[in-house]
């Protein structure tokens, strides 16, 4: 029988955050396939535990799956771990995911630490719907027609960026949806430094034009504003012939079709007056 892909998040920062699952879980893996398996390496010692490690990383992903599968197929069980945070998000995971998935390989994803998560809980920004856009493109023309794409995004979004990167990104930003748009910089969260700052683009980006950036970031910028629909008077008015018909007073009726529609009870009614033609003023 195949063994199981299991998905074991990391700190992204404070070893605190090192669950009773995940350690267990180390352990009991026949092998681990670590991202860079020096910083592996260095969360098995802090945990007291020696296990056989296999390098998967970005530039190695087709040949490295390949093996890992090989082995999960003969019956090993595999925990993935990258450097830091939750495999598969913004991270070479990703690949070894979708291959266990097509071969009928069972993956298990065990909760942990996550900068995106982490992050857009403490922005402060609407947290009902959101986007993860991870990392930009760099590639100039793919770049523009993403960040076009974004800026009627209604929903809060939430972006990685590397430090040399960020000045850049928060101006194109400010540039593609809007200086004013409300942005939270989630900078070295969970560890010693720490900082949330909730600004403007237009803000952040003068400010990292100054400032040389350090530590690790996430952002979590607002999204658009709700374009007003054109308001529909007729429609409105239909619908209090049709409250009018069941027995509401025009008054009641003006307000149920204006919160419906949202437009407002007053104008309703003069115009109802009107079209009667009745002048209200009389
Ligand atoms: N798989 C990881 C996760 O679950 O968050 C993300 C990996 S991605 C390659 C690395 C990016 O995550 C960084 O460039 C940064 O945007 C964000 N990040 C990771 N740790 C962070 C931290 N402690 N504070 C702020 N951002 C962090």
């Amino acid at each position: 029988m195949a063994g199981t892909l299991y998905l074991v998040p990391t700190p992204i920062g404070n070893l605190g955050d090192i669950s009773r699952r995940m350690a267990d879980t180390l352990e009991a893996a026949d092998f681990i396939a670590a991202e860079d398996t020096r910083v592996t390496l260095k969360l098995l010692n802090h945990l007291g535990l020696k296990k056989p490690l296999f390098s998967y990383y970005r530039h190695n992903t087709q040949e490295a799956g390949e093996a890992v599968l090989e082995r999960l197929l003969a019956g090993e069980s595999c925990a993935l771990v990258t450097d830091a945070g939750t495999p598969a998000i913004s991270d070479p995971g990703e690949d070894l995911v979708a291959l266990c998935a097509a071969n009928g390989v069972a993956v298990v994803s065990i909760p942990g630490p996550c900068a995106l998560v982490t992050a857009l809980a403490a922005s402060g920004l609407p947290t009902g719907r959101f986007t993860f856009e991870g990392f930009l493109p760099m590639n100039k023309k793919n770049r523009r027609a993403q960040l076009a794409a974004l800026a009627g995004e209604g929903r809060t979004m939430v972006f990685y960026e590397a430090p040399h990167k960020l000045s850049a990104t928060l101006s194109d930003l400010a540039q593609a949806l809007g200086g004013e748009r409300r942005v939270a910089l989630c900078r070295e969260l969970t560890k010693l430094h720490e900082e949330i700052v909730r600004t403007t683009l237009a803000q952040a980006a003068e400010r990292y034009a100054r400032e040389e950036p350090r530590g690790e970031f996430v952002l979590v910028v607002e999204g658009a504003a709700p374009r007003q629909e054109e308001a529909d008077p007729g429609a409105a008015l239909e619908r209090m012939a049709e409250l009018r018909g069941q027995g509401y007073s025009l008054r009641q009726a003006s307000r149920l079709a204006g919160e419906e529609f949202g437009l407002a009870k007053n104008e309703l009614y003069a115009l109802w007056l009107k079209n009667s033609g009745i002048d209200d003023k009389k």
